[in-house]
């Protein structure tokens, strides 16, 4: 029940209002009691600023920032975790207890929660685009491990940026998607992670929702993981290929909870809530939409 004590967590963002995150939150705070809520705050990016400073002042205990805002904030914060300076972008906002915002980036402790216990040392993967998940991804990937991460894309300019940023530091190769060397490359793989937003639309008929289509995808092997970061529809085309190829599938639900998870923790200064309670409240309203 909301009463005058009750206190709350909001996403700032433009848009925000296809957000799963007040879902998955709300079912947390409510399983560890606490007197806090989770809303959406549309904000214009002229306004962030003067909103997120205010929100200092009142009885809001920290945000999650999206797109397009995850660089705007690192200026409104006194604190800002290494790993979110490494990743240059801030999903998370605390107030610290001068009532200062400390930010933090939890996508890549996100990403890792399903693969945690695997072994991936002199194993290789592959990831698909080379926009801002990518980068949390191929931070996770040094991470685990790997030996070998290629990037996969079609944009010559984001991949060769991401690339250099990363380079030098690990084994990591930046490749288009209509080089000879990719069958090849995709047979090889222990893990492949599609982070282009190919395969959200509904529409349009099974091949097209694949990542660079259905060639593309010939040589794929059954000891092959893949993690597809899109979350709905439930499973995408190209996990229900793979499906088919007898490999093992991950869906986008795994690292939007963990995220969820670790931001959580972060505000309340430890506190963990059971995968499940997010993940059961997720699919339930996916359920509800049908
Ligand atoms: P982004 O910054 O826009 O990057 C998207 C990348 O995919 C770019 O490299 C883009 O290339 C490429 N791409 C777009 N359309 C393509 C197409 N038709 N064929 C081939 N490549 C294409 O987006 P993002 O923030 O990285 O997010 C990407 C996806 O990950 C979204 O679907 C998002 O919902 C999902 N995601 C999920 C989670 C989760 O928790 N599960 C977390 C983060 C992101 P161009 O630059 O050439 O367009």
């Amino acid at each position: 029940m909301i009463t005058s004590k009750t206190s709350f967590l909001g996403l700032i963002g433009n848009p925000v209002n296809h957000s799963l995150s007040p879902i998955i939150q709300n079912a947390a705070l409510q399983y560890l009691g606490l007197d806090i809520i989770y809303i959406t705050i549309p904000c214009k990016s002229e306004d962030l600023f003067s909103v997120v400073n205010s929100l200092k002042k009142i009885n809001c205990k920290g945000l999650n920032i999206t797109i397009p805002y995850k660089e705007k904030v690192f200026d409104l914060c006194t604190n800002v975790s290494p790993i979110a300076n490494k990743l240059k972008a801030i999903n998370t906002l605390k107030l610290n207890s001068d009532r200062e915002w400390s930010a933090t980036n939890t996508d890549v402790d996100g990403f890792i929660y399903p693969l945690k216990f695997l072994d991936f040392s002199k194993k290789h993967s592959i990831v698909l685009g080379s926009g801002g998940a990518a980068r949390s991804v191929i931070e996770a990937l040094k991470n685990l491990n790997f030996s070998k991460i290629t990037v996969i894309s079609r944009n010559k300019k984001s991949l060769s940026v991401l690339i250099n940023n990363f380079g030098n530091t690990h084994s990591i190769q930046g490749v288009l998607n209509n080089d000879d060397k990719v069958n090849n490359l995709i047979e090889d793989a222990n893990l492949i992670i599609n982070t282009t937003p190919v395969g959200m639309k509904t529409l349009g008929n099974e091949e097209e929702r694949l990542p660079f289509g259905k060639n593309f995808w010939q040589s794929l092997s059954p000891k092959t993981i893949v993690y597809d970061l899109i979350y709905n529809p439930r499973p995408t085309a190209l996990l229900k290929l793979s499906e088919k190829k007898g490999c093992l599938t991950i869906d986008g639900t795994q690292m939007l909870v963990a995220q969820g998870i670790k931001s959580l923790s972060f505000w309340t200064d430890g506190l963990e809530v059971p995968f499940e309670i997010m993940h059961n409240a997720l699919i339930k309203s996916f359920d509800q939409k049908i």
